[in-house]
């Protein structure tokens, strides 16, 4: 059968995404590129791609031009960096101004993507954007010998719509993949004999986690598997030891967004390798945070678009064992911007992230666990397991090492998971 899925990905593609197939052979071609070759050739196009904007977005012209930067006249990465930063609030207000002609003229795809903010955003994009995007993630998984057309499991947040779920059947089938729809343990248990089939394995890391927890004692041989892609979300240290154990290998990070496309994708040797070839990403001198020009959203321009992670880079000597020569992400922290209150201080939300880390390669202890705050100076933690004396010890010892002035409540709670696709490791309820 998989000949037929290859015929049908290749119908599909040529007239859904024309560009696709060229794209990708121009991304598998510069693999083999010297790090001066790619860096060069990122800037060159970073310049190509601001003077477009700077000529086709009336947002952007007046934008740069309110920063004294004129990419035809005073072109240098200096003056480009003297750009203000764009926010996801700008690209909905400013919604209509960013959007260039190539929205009206080109072939579009309408996209909506909503933040964990709850904002929505939507915007076209263009077709050698989004045949750009599929390349990416085609590329990304050519390095585990996996096509497009192999059979895959595709995890799927909640969905509701009946309607909705027999089209997206359908389209599945198509390309064949099947896919999960809820967390339910039962429909995770009972997709069991279709797992030792499948060659990927996809969706946010927490799913897969428990798509691993559920198959623990099953001994389901996965002969077939060669990537295991969590998407979205941190990929906690404790997931990667229950994976490898369940599927034979760890959980391969592709990091982007809908709005930057891919940004990275991790390569066998397990560093997470820049897409330079369509974006330029920078660190906010304010933030801290990581800044992407998408340099190939010609019909709705982002450029140094704040999206809202903390990215820690390789140092650019850092040379992959896998050969590829693209710039490396070490670690995306998390998301900025949410903050846990005190009393009187005031916490990154990401400090969550490094007291589980710590408690679990100090004391190898795994908690699954998610924080909610309700009022200032105090914090409730969830957790799924009982709440016993040595527990409550261990989260209120790691925990002292960062907060000061917050009174910890920690709670047995199974399930909270149940609002929202994805898995937050942190709730604001403050207003
Ligand atoms: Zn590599």
């Amino acid at each position: 059968m998989s000949w037929l899925h290859e015929k049908i990905f290749w119908i599909g593609s040529k007239k859904r995404n024309p560009s696709m197939y060229r794209q990708f052979l121009e991304l598998k071609n510069s693999e083999g590129k010297s790090k001066t070759q790619l860096l060069d050739q990122q800037l060159e196009d970073l310049k190509t791609f601001v003077r477009f904007a700077y000529q086709n977005s009336t947002f952007y012209r007046k934008h740069f031009e309110k920063a004294g930067f004129d990419p035809n006249e005073n072109w240098s990465l200096e003056n480009f960096e003297k750009v203000p930063p764009v926010s996801k609030r700008d690209l909905i207000d400013f919604n209509t101004a960013i959007h260039t002609p190539v929205a009206m003229k080109e072939k579009t795809f309408y996209v909506e993507t909503s933040g964990t903010s709850g904002e929505i955003l939507t915007f076209h994009r263009d077709e050698l954007w989004d045949s750009f995007n599929r390349a990416a993630i085609w590329r990304g998984i050519s390095w585990y010998g996996v096509n497009p057309w192999d059979f895959s499991l595709y995890f799927w947040g909640y969905n509701s719509d009946k309607y909705k779920r027999i089209k997206l059947s359908v389209m599945d089938f198509l390309v064949n993949r099947f896919r999960i729809f809820d967390y339910d343990p039962k429909t995770m248990a009972s997709v069991g004999h279709k797992l030792s089939k499948v060659k990927a394995i996809e969706g946010y890391s927490s799913m897969i986690y428990e798509l691993a927890q559920v198959n623990e004692q099953n001994g389901i041989d996965f002969k077939e598997l060669k990537l295991v892609k969590g998407t979205s979300e941190k990929i906690m240290p404790h997931y990667q030891e229950v994976a490898k154990k369940v599927f034979g290998r760890k959980i391969s990070s592709e990091y982007g967004a809908t709005e930057c496309s891919i940004i990275a994708f991790e390569c066998p040797k397990g560093n997470m390798h820049i897409t330079v070839e369509g974006l330029y990403t920078e660190t906010d001198p304010d933030s801290g945070g990581i800044l992407v020009t998408n340099m190939k959203s010609r019909s709705f321009p982002i450029i140094r678009y704040k999206l809202g992670d903390q990215v820690k880079f390789a140092d650019s000597n850092f040379k992959c064992p896998c050969g590829l020569n693209h710039p490396v992400i070490e670690e995306v922290t998390g998301r900025i911007g949410s903050k846990i209150y005190g009393l009187s201080k005031n916490y990154p939300s990401l400090t969550l992230y490094y007291i589980f880390k710590n408690i679990y390669f100090n004391k190898r202890r795994k908690i699954d666990f998610q924080a909610h705050q309700f009022e200032k100076g105090k914090l409730q933690i969830w957790v799924k397991e009982s709440v016993t004396e040595q527990l409550n010890l261990l989260i209120r010892a790691e925990s002292s090492q960062y907060f000061s002035d917050i009174d910890l409540e920690i709670i047995e709670n199974h399930d909270f998971r149940a609002n929202e696709g994805k898995l937050r490791d942190f709730i604001s309820h403050l207003l």
